[in-house]
Protein backbone atom coordinates (compact mmCIF):
# COMPACT_ATOMS: atom_id res chain seq x y z
CA UNK A 1 0.00 0.00 0.00
CA UNK A 2 1.37 3.42 -0.99
CA UNK A 3 2.92 5.14 1.85
CA UNK A 4 2.75 8.30 0.82
CA UNK A 5 -1.31 8.66 0.07
CA UNK A 6 -3.24 10.76 2.51
CA UNK A 7 -4.53 8.70 5.62
CA UNK A 8 -8.53 8.93 4.36
CA UNK A 9 -7.33 7.82 1.03
CA UNK A 10 -5.20 4.89 1.93
CA UNK A 11 -8.05 3.69 4.37
CA UNK A 12 -11.22 3.83 1.34
CA UNK A 13 -8.96 2.01 -0.81
CA UNK A 14 -8.55 -0.61 2.14
CA UNK A 15 -11.76 -0.86 3.44
CA UNK A 16 -13.43 -0.52 -0.47
CA UNK A 17 -16.12 1.62 0.13
CA UNK A 18 -16.24 5.23 2.91
CA UNK A 19 -19.05 5.09 4.58
CA UNK A 20 -19.26 6.66 8.46
CA UNK A 21 -18.12 3.96 10.33
CA UNK A 22 -14.96 4.13 8.39
CA UNK A 23 -14.79 7.69 8.99
CA UNK A 24 -14.89 7.30 12.76
CA UNK A 25 -12.12 4.85 12.33
CA UNK A 26 -9.77 7.66 10.45
CA UNK A 27 -10.80 10.00 13.64
CA UNK A 28 -9.60 7.74 15.63
CA UNK A 29 -6.55 7.01 14.10
CA UNK A 30 -5.10 10.51 13.13
CA UNK A 31 -5.86 11.18 16.91
CA UNK A 32 -3.52 8.57 18.32
CA UNK A 33 -0.88 9.01 15.81
CA UNK A 34 -0.92 13.00 16.73
CA UNK A 35 -1.75 12.57 20.77
CA UNK A 36 1.28 9.77 20.80
CA UNK A 37 3.53 11.27 18.47
CA UNK A 38 3.73 8.10 16.29
CA UNK A 39 3.34 7.84 12.52
CA UNK A 40 2.59 4.03 10.66
CA UNK A 41 3.77 1.13 11.75
CA UNK A 42 6.22 -0.82 10.25
CA UNK A 43 7.19 -3.65 12.87
CA UNK A 44 5.48 -3.81 15.72
CA UNK A 45 6.30 -0.40 17.01
CA UNK A 46 2.34 0.24 17.78
CA UNK A 47 -0.33 -1.93 18.53
CA UNK A 48 -4.04 -1.43 18.97
CA UNK A 49 -6.39 -3.18 20.91
CA UNK A 50 -9.71 -2.89 19.10
CA UNK A 51 -13.42 -4.20 20.91
CA UNK A 52 -15.36 -3.88 17.60
CA UNK A 53 -15.08 -5.93 13.89
CA UNK A 54 -16.91 -3.14 12.52
CA UNK A 55 -15.59 -0.93 9.22
CA UNK A 56 -13.49 1.81 11.67
CA UNK A 57 -10.94 -1.11 12.32
CA UNK A 58 -10.25 -0.89 8.51
CA UNK A 59 -9.21 2.67 9.54
CA UNK A 60 -6.91 1.15 12.09
CA UNK A 61 -5.30 -1.17 9.55
CA UNK A 62 -4.76 1.09 6.87
CA UNK A 63 -3.60 4.29 8.86
CA UNK A 64 -1.55 2.91 11.77
CA UNK A 65 -0.46 -0.07 10.41
CA UNK A 66 -1.63 -2.53 13.31
CA UNK A 67 -2.75 -5.25 11.25
CA UNK A 68 -4.38 -8.91 11.75
CA UNK A 69 -1.35 -10.46 9.93
CA UNK A 70 1.01 -8.77 11.61
CA UNK A 71 -0.18 -9.86 15.17
CA UNK A 72 -0.34 -6.10 16.66
CA UNK A 73 -4.26 -6.13 16.15
CA UNK A 74 -5.54 -7.88 18.79
CA UNK A 75 -9.78 -7.95 18.39
CA UNK A 76 -11.66 -8.21 21.74
CA UNK A 77 -15.68 -9.28 20.77
CA UNK A 78 -17.20 -6.69 22.94
CA UNK A 79 -19.18 -4.98 20.26
CA UNK A 80 -17.63 -1.70 21.67
CA UNK A 81 -16.19 1.43 19.30
CA UNK A 82 -13.49 1.24 21.88
CA UNK A 83 -9.90 1.31 20.58
CA UNK A 84 -6.70 1.34 22.63
CA UNK A 85 -3.65 2.71 20.65
CA UNK A 86 0.13 1.49 22.32
CA UNK A 87 3.74 3.09 21.29
CA UNK A 88 6.31 0.40 22.59
CA UNK A 89 8.59 3.09 22.01
CA UNK A 90 7.29 5.31 23.59
CA UNK A 91 5.78 3.60 26.31
CA UNK A 92 2.34 5.09 26.07
CA UNK A 93 -0.94 4.25 25.74
CA UNK A 94 -4.69 6.00 24.84
CA UNK A 95 -7.62 4.50 25.21
CA UNK A 96 -10.43 5.94 22.79
CA UNK A 97 -13.94 5.35 23.27
CA UNK A 98 -16.85 6.84 21.23
CA UNK A 99 -19.09 8.73 23.23
CA UNK A 100 -22.55 7.13 23.50
CA UNK A 101 -25.35 9.39 21.67
CA UNK A 102 -29.01 8.17 20.75
CA UNK A 103 -29.25 11.80 19.10
CA UNK A 104 -29.34 10.81 15.43
CA UNK A 105 -29.16 13.54 12.79
CA UNK A 106 -31.76 13.76 10.21
CA UNK A 107 -29.10 13.18 7.73
CA UNK A 108 -27.86 10.12 9.44
CA UNK A 109 -31.08 8.76 9.81
CA UNK A 110 -32.27 8.80 6.07
CA UNK A 111 -28.58 7.28 4.91
CA UNK A 112 -29.20 4.17 7.23
CA UNK A 113 -33.20 4.00 5.66
CA UNK A 114 -31.48 3.97 2.59
CA UNK A 115 -28.52 1.34 3.32
CA UNK A 116 -31.15 -0.51 4.66
CA UNK A 117 -32.70 -1.46 0.92
CA UNK A 118 -31.92 -3.81 -1.68
CA UNK A 119 -32.02 -1.95 -4.48
CA UNK A 120 -31.68 2.00 -4.90
CA UNK A 121 -33.13 4.07 -7.52
CA UNK A 122 -31.44 6.42 -9.11
CA UNK A 123 -32.44 9.52 -7.31
CA UNK A 124 -31.98 7.20 -4.16
CA UNK A 125 -28.39 6.69 -5.11
CA UNK A 126 -27.93 10.67 -5.85
CA UNK A 127 -29.82 11.39 -2.64
CA UNK A 128 -27.51 8.89 -0.81
CA UNK A 129 -24.42 10.23 -2.29
CA UNK A 130 -25.34 13.39 -1.19
CA UNK A 131 -26.82 12.46 2.46
CA UNK A 132 -22.58 10.72 2.79
CA UNK A 133 -21.62 14.69 1.76
CA UNK A 134 -23.45 16.22 4.63
CA UNK A 135 -22.37 12.93 7.50
CA UNK A 136 -18.37 13.65 5.92
CA UNK A 137 -18.24 16.98 6.38
CA UNK A 138 -20.13 16.60 9.94
CA UNK A 139 -17.55 13.73 11.02
CA UNK A 140 -14.56 15.13 9.75
CA UNK A 141 -14.89 18.70 11.21
CA UNK A 142 -16.56 18.17 14.58
CA UNK A 143 -14.26 18.46 17.60
CA UNK A 144 -13.21 15.35 18.28
CA UNK A 145 -14.04 15.23 21.95
CA UNK A 146 -17.64 15.76 20.60
CA UNK A 147 -17.54 12.51 19.26
CA UNK A 148 -14.88 10.39 21.48
CA UNK A 149 -13.51 10.15 24.81
CA UNK A 150 -9.94 9.46 25.47
CA UNK A 151 -7.31 9.01 28.28
CA UNK A 152 -3.58 7.95 28.88
CA UNK A 153 -3.39 4.47 30.22
CA UNK A 154 -0.99 2.12 31.62
CA UNK A 155 -0.47 -1.02 29.45
CA UNK A 156 1.36 -4.55 29.81
CA UNK A 157 2.71 -5.17 26.21
CA UNK A 158 2.78 -8.31 25.26
CA UNK A 159 6.10 -9.83 23.54
CA UNK A 160 5.87 -9.09 20.10
CA UNK A 161 4.08 -11.58 17.65
CA UNK A 162 5.99 -15.29 17.99
CA UNK A 163 7.16 -17.28 15.04
CA UNK A 164 6.00 -21.13 15.76
CA UNK A 165 6.92 -24.21 14.44
CA UNK A 166 4.73 -25.95 12.07
CA UNK A 167 4.24 -30.13 12.64
CA UNK A 168 2.17 -32.49 10.32
CA UNK A 169 -1.18 -33.26 11.18
CA UNK A 170 -1.29 -37.40 11.34
CA UNK A 171 -5.41 -37.34 10.25
CA UNK A 172 -5.45 -34.83 7.51
CA UNK A 173 -1.85 -34.77 6.55
CA UNK A 174 -1.58 -31.19 6.48
CA UNK A 175 0.92 -28.91 8.63
CA UNK A 176 -0.35 -27.37 11.41
CA UNK A 177 1.55 -24.35 14.29
CA UNK A 178 2.67 -26.43 16.68
CA UNK A 179 0.93 -24.33 19.40
CA UNK A 180 -2.32 -24.92 18.17
CA UNK A 181 -2.41 -28.90 17.84
CA UNK A 182 -2.88 -30.96 19.98
CA UNK A 183 -0.48 -34.26 20.92
CA UNK A 184 -1.89 -37.55 20.77
CA UNK A 185 -0.20 -40.70 21.55
CA UNK A 186 0.05 -41.41 17.52
CA UNK A 187 1.31 -37.55 16.82
CA UNK A 188 -0.28 -33.54 16.69
CA UNK A 189 -3.96 -33.39 15.62
CA UNK A 190 -5.12 -30.28 13.85
CA UNK A 191 -7.91 -27.77 15.41
CA UNK A 192 -9.96 -29.04 12.27
CA UNK A 193 -9.44 -32.71 12.44
CA UNK A 194 -10.29 -32.74 16.67
CA UNK A 195 -13.22 -31.36 15.89
CA UNK A 196 -14.73 -33.14 12.91
CA UNK A 197 -12.93 -36.28 12.79
CA UNK A 198 -11.38 -37.57 15.91
CA UNK A 199 -14.56 -38.36 17.23
CA UNK A 200 -15.75 -40.69 14.29
CA UNK A 201 -12.50 -42.99 15.26
ZN1 LIG B 1 -17.90 0.46 5.75
ZN1 LIG C 1 -5.81 -32.29 10.36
Amino acid sequence: MCKDMPPLERAIQFHGHICPGLLMGVRVAEFAQKHLGVSQDIDEELLAVVETDSCGVDAIQSILGCTFGKGNLIYKDYGKNVYTIASREQQRAVRIAQKFSDKKTPESIRYRELNKLEHLTEEEEAEREDLLAVIFENTMSVAFEELFDWQDIDFIFPPKAQIHGTVQCVVCGEGVMDSKAAARPEGYVCPDCLQTKEGLN
